[in-house]
């Protein structure tokens, strides 16, 4: 296009007021609060000026100010198709919830509950006693509290059992966990003065005892959930830390994170410290996450002997990180579905023990699904990950849909955009659908929303 058409088009672009005034938008625009009326047609203005000056046309139409409100009546908080591979995806959500617990939160949230009022006594109850006793069942701990997620959990047992005094961890494990925390400042805004020992790769009982003073307050033990060491390397295990901590009358903390319940089974996975070794092993008190390999929701849970839940639960920062009723009635249903052993009810636990044999054959659903509409997809072995800062050194086989496009990452891109959008991988200049996370009901979604973003590109 010439630039002067083009800049003919562009001073033709109309003004907010005068689309307003279009009696061919007066219905639609009509069904909105003015408010956002104007917002669709400021959006749909700067859709059709991006496209003129972008792509040389075509210029401003209704259907611009239809797409505008369409776009903006969505939610900004969707369901997307997870096509990574990656069971525990921070970005994602982590674990998706069961249909058990989906099925409680609808039962409880849009009405009252006993959240915190005793039914048997008539008077002021505890939030965290419908998750207590199954949390001690589970766990072979004294007591339970919980919390709004992990990092809030280490803060808080930090600040109640060693504010203002020493805390000796190891060298080898002040980790960051994720979107830039570290598990060191975590430890300083507790108020607990940090007091490291140890090397990098190793560190010995004598480390930890050549650094206790009368000021030291707790013994940490951090888990290295998200990365591995290899090589010439030592930790000292749970046993002897406690056993230190017991002639010293100092109390052991195992920050666990991925808090696994059960041992987990499934082909390539990792040997991953439960929350009852810990406990068995003697930590006086353990950490762990809600949403990781627990598969429940976002929730920092604190196990261990009753004198340490105490003065955890009184603290005063656990008010400011209690969890509201949502979580406590997801929590506890997802806790019966271990105590009642429905592991496979759970989904992060079914998506992580899925057969190779039956991913792959969903591998083979998915390139059919594709091919029926033309586009030609091959099925290969992935190797998946755990996510969620668990099992760094896990090699799950995946089977992955691979579509050899010219450029990958638009369809990606497009993809992203979808009205359900998928998440899928560029991978050795591919974009690669690993199928361990979607259900067989959401293949044909992700074979429709691939060939739809191709479609739109070709046309
Ligand atoms: C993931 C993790 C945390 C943080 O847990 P959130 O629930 O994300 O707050 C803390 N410590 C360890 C060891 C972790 O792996």
């Amino acid at each position: 296009m010439e630039d002067n058409d083009k800049n003919v088009r562009l001073r033709a672009l109309p003004s907010v007021e005068a689309v307003l005034q279009r009696a061919s938008l007066g219905e639609a625009l009509g069904r909105v609060p003015r408010s956002r009326a104007v917002a669709a047609i400021r959006l749909a203005v700067d859709t059709a000026r991006t496209r003129l000056l972008e792509h040389g046309g075509p210029g401003f139409a209704d259907a611009d100010v239809h797409s505008a409100l369409a776009h903006l009546s969505q939610p900004r908080l969707r369901p997307v198709l997870n096509a990574t591979g990656v069971v525990l995806h921070t970005n994602l959500g982590r674990a998706p919830l069961s249909a058990h617990a989906l099925e409680r939160l609808q039962a409880v949230a849009g009405g009252y509950t006993n959240l915190e009022y005793d039914l048997e006594e008539g008077e002021r109850g505890s939030r965290y006693a419908p998750v207590v006793d199954v949390l001690r069942e589970l766990t072979g701990a004294e007591d339970a509290v919980v919390v709004n997620n992990c990092a809030g959990a280490v803060l808080l047992v930090l600040a109640a059992l060693g504010a203002g005094r020493e805390g000796v961890v190891s060298r080898g494990e002040l980790i960051e966990i994720g979107g830039g925390f570290r598990i060191p400042d975590v430890m300083r805004q507790s108020g607990v003065r940090l007091v490291e020992v140890g090397t990098t790769n190793r560190t010995r009982l004598d480390d930890y005892a050549g650094a206790l003073t009368p000021e030291t307050a707790l013994l940490v033990k951090v888990h290295r959930g998200n990365f591995a060491q290899v090589g010439f390397t030592s930790e000292v295990p749970v046993t002897e830390l406690s056993r230190l901590g017991q002639e010293r009358g100092l109390p052991v903390v195992v920050d666990l994170g991925t808090g696994a319940l059960v041992p987990l089974r499934g082909v390539g996975l990792t040997a991953e410290p439960t929350v009852s070794d810990a406990v068995e092993a003697g930590a006086d008190v353990v950490t762990f996450s809600g949403d990781k390999l627990l598969g429940g929701p976002q929730a920092g849970i604190i196990v261990g002997g009753a004198r340490w839940i105490e003065r955890v639960r009184s603290h005063p920062l656990n008010r400011a990180l209690r969890v509201d009723k949502l979580t406590v009635a997801a929590l506890e249903a997802t806790l019966e579905l271990y105590r009642d052993e429905r592991w496979d009810d759970i989904p992060a636990l079914r998506l992580l023990s899925q057969p190779p044999e039956l991913l792959r054959r969903r591998a083979m659903q998915l390139a059919s699904l594709l091919a029926s509409r033309g586009v030609a997809a091959s099925v290969e072995d992935v190797v998946g990950q755990v996510g969620g800062g668990a099992m760094p050194l896990a090699a799950p086989p995946s089977s992955a849909c691979c579509v050899d496009v010219e450029d990958p990452a638009d369809l990606l891109e497009g993809l992203r955009k979808s009205e359900t959008p998928v998440i899928g991988r560029l991978l050795d200049g591919r974009a690669v659908f690993d199928v361990r996370c979607l259900g067989e009901s959401q293949l044909e979604a992700v074979a429709a929303a691939i060939c739809a973003v191709l479609g739109d590109e070709s046309a």
